[in-house]
């Protein structure tokens, strides 16, 4: 990874998000609600995605997010019966990124075999959190299983995500969640999101995680893992939920660069004109985060001095 290059990743319109439940999920995470099922293109039938997609594609779509609410246990809902019509879309020549929650090894080779380029799962440190937010009774074992089936079954890449601040804004098991990783693999890539105090879920007014909580988990990450794009990802404080307190946004981003963040997802000009300043180039990719350094040309990408 080229340290010298800062990736700008701007995910609209290129690569549309899709919920293969809809709107629905069995749990209803106090940080969520299943608010965000409502932000992506439903598609709950297999015929239903692979007409969806080949619509995307044809206005030019170049890559899916495919995502959803989750059982009782936190696997994804629909998620097998969807393999066949994944495959179908693979074939159609889109880029797929699929959230996956729980899956023992078969379901892994299955997700392999459907042609899925990133998979990208939550890794959680602290059991505690997993029960006061999910719900559900899972350990942080558990996460890492799901890493490593995702992983033995030779999906191309397996992209963790972390949130920083799960805890009803409070930093728990981050920095233990990146240990556990580090003993099961070295991902091209590691997404650090943030908390989001959302309007209408039961976390709306808590105080987000600060800059300096960023910081300390990007740079433990950097750290642990000196070859792995890591990148802020887009879900965390931007603005708009917090009222006036952008500065909020901008300290969280800043101290993303501090510990030594690869790029970010929709980065504000602040943390953009960080970037330059610290001389780095700007490369902008219409994508996600995860996506991988050696598909970047099959995306728009262009890099600024
Ligand atoms: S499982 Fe996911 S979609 Fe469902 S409520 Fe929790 S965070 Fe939201």
């Amino acid at each position: 990874m080229n340290r010298n290059v800062f990736r700008a990743y701007y995910v609209w319109p290129d690569f549309p998000s899709i919920s293969i439940s809809g709107e629905a999920c069995a749990l209803n995470c106090p940080h969520c609600g299943r608010i965000y099922l409502k932000d992506m293109m439903p598609a709950t039938g297999p015929e239903q995605l692979v007409e969806l997609c080949g619509s995307l594609k044809e206005d030019g779509a170049k890559g899916v997010l495919l995502s959803g609410g989750c059982d009782e246990q936190g696997r994804m809902l629909n998620l097998e019966k969807m393999l066949p019509a994944i495959r179908k879309v693979h074939d159609m020549g889109l880029i797929i990124k699929l959230h996956t929650g729980f899956v023992d090894m078969k379901l892994a080779r299955r997700i392999a075999d459907a042609g899925v380029d990133i998979a990208s799962m939550e890794m959680v440190g602290d059991s505690k959190t997993i029960k006061k937010i999910f719900g559900i009774d899972a350990t942080a074992e558990d996460y890492l299983e799901t890493f490593r089936n995702l992983w033995n079954a030779g999906i191309p890449h397996v992209c963790p995500h972390i949130c920083v601040g799960l805890d009803e804004g409070k930093l728990k098991g981050e920095i233990t969640a990146l240990q556990m990783l580090k003993t099961a693999g070295e991902p091209s890539t590691i997404a650090i999101i943030v908390l989001r105090p959302t309007k209408g879920t039961k976390l709306a007014d808590i105080r987000p995680p600060t800059g300096e909580d960023v910081e300390k988990v990007v740079s433990h990450a950097r750290k642990l893992f000196p070859r792995t794009k890591l990148i802020l990802g887009a879900l965390r404080p931007r603005g708009s939920e917090l009222k006036g307190r952008l500065a909020e946004r901008v300290d969280i981003e800043l101290g993303a660069m501090e510990g030594g963040i690869d790029g970010a997802e929709v980065p504000s000009k602040e943390m953009l004109a960080d970037a330059v300043s610290r001389g780095r180039e700007i490369r902008r990719i219409r994508a996600f985060g995860v996506l991988p350094a050696e598909y970047e040309n099959r995306v728009s990408a262009e890099t600024q001095a």
